[in-house]
């Protein structure tokens, strides 16, 4: 999972919505998996000899050879454009923090902002050998959300200005809605629009996922974009930062205003005053770059229908992960076994349960394993806006990240529940299996377009992503709590954590179900008329 401006609810859990199946799925038949295939090709890929799969380096080679390798073992056709592979080029970005700097100033003093204490620089953006003299502005959540009539940037002047947000989104817009503007590229369009150059943002502190030490930890790590231009969505970003909201307070200095007073607001999702602040940031960030290749992976199952055989059901997973990093507990591997070698080993594990269990399907199925998902979703990014296939063609994505089968699975949380047929029948079958069905109950953290099913999304392709999941204030909150706090995006994440392998197995099931009722259905998914997502599809038809 990708975790770019991260931010969490504490709240939230009592919004659990309960799905009443209204589907006919059928009854579930004899199980097909058992846990321990899929956990064998986890123990595999998080190995410490795949070094963590950062994107463009030979442990993430490795990793999709053997993930080819058992491809081919399923009987699949190679789908990409270099047989398996579809190559993808990156532009990599590094901070260079000794020949970096930044500064507060006001009243003719300027103050230094020690890096990785109080702040550290994103990477994600343009860059700018020049030292940067911008005043700064507060924004609130800096969101315009003009179905809700929400507007952060109302009446503020933002040319030539850094503007600082808090990471978060008011209680009166939606999930969906906060995670679509909320995203780096239309935030930065609205901000660009109205001339800014840069953004500063506050983590949310009642709602981090991972504590400001770990988050600065790896801030030299390198970041990456897509190097062709056509994706490009940040021209003009010269100068981004992460705050540490320990800190915060010396951005408000001489404002009227304090950061205490705007995180307890941000703390009940109640709107945020805008205002300017009387401080501005002097800084240079000096950036390096580097091009590299990584690639995506992707397979083929024919189908056996004259006509629907030439229509895709994608099943996704990302292969990547962060790599080495600065050691915690003396262990510098990220091995990224539930993130998302979780997912990787379901796609493998699903396409060989197909061979072994094989249905008649009318339609055909991708198995894509993308890369750069860590980086900001970028191989499927790429593959959405470059499908190996004929783009029309596309139906669905059915995508697995991180589905932490960490407690037996009796509640599934299945973002997109209410925005697509798809989602309906994948909360039917859930309830066929006797698991409730559930959506996303933090909207705060913006899941739905934190992995790789947003690209599909935005293309107009109806998309699911599924979890194991708790009910609210239970034992098993407090599991996932304490797994997000100690072992996300944590050398930790690796094999010696306990998993549950029944409930992975009872979850390749509702996925291989919904995989082969997709594909064998007589209408393709269909966006529902109030989902914010089907804009994407009237625009792609246009
Ligand atoms: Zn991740």
């Amino acid at each position: 999972m990708n975790r770019i401006f991260p931010v969490r609810s504490s709240l939230a859990l009592s919004v659990m919505l309960i799905f009443a199946a209204v589907g006919n799925a059928q009854k579930p038949a004899k199980p097909i998996f058992d846990g321990k295939s899929w956990w064998d090709h986890v123990k595999v890929i998080a190995d410490d000899s795949m070094e963590g799969r950062e994107t463009g380096s030979l442990g993430l080679r490795k990793a999709e050879a053997y993930a080819i390798e058992q491809l081919k073992r399923a009987g699949l056709e190679p789908a990409g454009t270099d047989d398996f592979y579809q190559n993808v080029k990156f532009v990599q970005r590094q901070i260079d923090e000794k020949n970096s700097y930044a500064f507060l100033a006001a009243n003719g003093q300027a103050n230094p902002i020690a890096l990785g204490d109080d702040a550290f620089f994103s990477t994600r953006v343009e860059g700018s050998d020049d030292e940067i003299n911008a005043p700064l502005v507060f924004a609130g959540n800096g969101l315009r959300v003009p179905e809700n009539g929400v507007d952060d940037l109302e009446g503020l002047d933002l040319k030539g200005r850094v503007v600082v947000y808090l990471a978060g989104s008011p209680s009166t817009v939606p999930g969906s809605l906060a995670a679509h503007y909320g995203g780096l590229g239309q935030r930065w369009k609205n901000y660009a629009a109205g001339g800014a150059v840069g953004m500063i943002v506050i983590p949310n502190p009642a709602s981090m996922d991972i504590p400001w030490s770990r988050l600065s930890l790896n801030r030299t790590h390198p970041s990456m974009d897509l190097a062709d231009p056509e994706f490009n969505e940040i021209a003009g970003l010269k100068i981004a930062l992460v705050f540490n909201p320990a800190s915060a307070e010396a951005l408000f200095a001489g404002s009227g205003h304090s950061f205490a007073e705007v995180a307890a607001l941000g703390r009940e999702r109640k709107p945020l005053p805008h205002f300017d602040l009387k401080v501005s940031l002097k800084a240079c960030a000096a950036i390096q770059k580097i091009n590299l290749d990584s690639a995506n992976i992707v397979g083929k199952l024919s189908g056996s229908d004259a006509t629907l055989k030439n229509e895709y059901v994608v099943l996704s997973a990302h292969i990547d992960h962060i790599g080495i990093g600065e050691p915690v507990n003396g262990d510098s591997i990220y091995n990224g076994a539930m993130d998302d070698g979780s997912g990787t080993a379901a796609v493998l594990d699903i396409a060989a349960s197909l061979k072994q269990h094989p249905e008649k399907l009318k339609r055909s199925i991708l198995f894509l394993l993308v890369t750069a998902e860590e980086k900001g979703l970028l191989g499927s990014k790429y593959f959405a806006a470059h499908p190996t296939v004929d783009a029309k063609s596309v139906i669905a994505d059915i995508n697995i990240d991180m589905f932490l089968p960490i407690v037996p699975l009796k509640v599934l949380r299945v973002q997109g529940i209410n925005d697509s047929t798809l989602g309906e029948r994948a909360a039917a079958i859930a309830q066929s299996f006797a698991v409730k069905a559930v959506a996303d109950p933090e909207p705060l953290r913006n899941l739905f377009v934190r992995s790789d099913q947003y690209n599909f999304i935005r293309h107009g392709i109806p998309s699911v992503i599924m979890d194991v999941f708790y009910e609210p204030e239970s034992p098993e909150a407090k599991i996932f709590k304490d797994w997000l706090t100690l072992r996300y995006h944590a050398p930790s994440d690796d094999v010696n954590q306990t998993v549950d392998l029944k409930s992975a197995a009872l979850y390749e099931e509702i996925v291989r179900r919904l995989l082969l009722e997709t594909a064998n259905a007589g209408e393709r998914p269909q966006w529902k008329p109030d989902s914010f997502f089907k804009r994407y599809a009237q625009t792609q038809a246009k």
